[in-house]
């Protein structure tokens, strides 16, 4: 993903918008990029600020927020590739059991 692509996103992300592989690689990009963590750092600023008008909340920690959100993508992420994990896991499981249930039966079929 390049710094075109990752600007792109900085909307959807905000608005909590992007796929899983797509926010994955945003936030890969998002780390190892100070220019695009700024673009992000600034649109959500300004959209976190939105939001706190309109609710007239008192929490201006938006800096701590943008945190919060980017912690529990990461974790999201984590989540995702663990499922991803245990998915391909079991599905090989599967996929030698049925294996070895063949070679079974035909070693019952093909007896003399
Ligand atoms: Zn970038």
């Amino acid at each position: 993903m390049n710094c075109r692509d990752a600007e792109r996103l900085v909307t959807p992300y905000i608005e909590d918008e992007l796929p899983e592989p797509v926010l994955e690689e945003f936030l890969e990009h998002v780390e190892s990029c100070p220019g695009c963590q700024e673009e992000l750092e600034i649109y959500f600023t300004v959209a976190a600020g939105l939001r706190h008008l309109e609710e007239e909340t008192g929490n201006y920690n938006i800096k701590g927020e943008l945190e919060q959100v980017l912690e529990a993508s990461y974790q999201q992420v984590h989540m995702y590739r663990l499922m991803k994990i245990i998915y391909y896991a079991v599905n090989t499981l599967a996929g030698m059991g049925l294996l070895s249930t063949i070679l079974l039966q035909l070693r019952i079929w093909i007896r003399p």
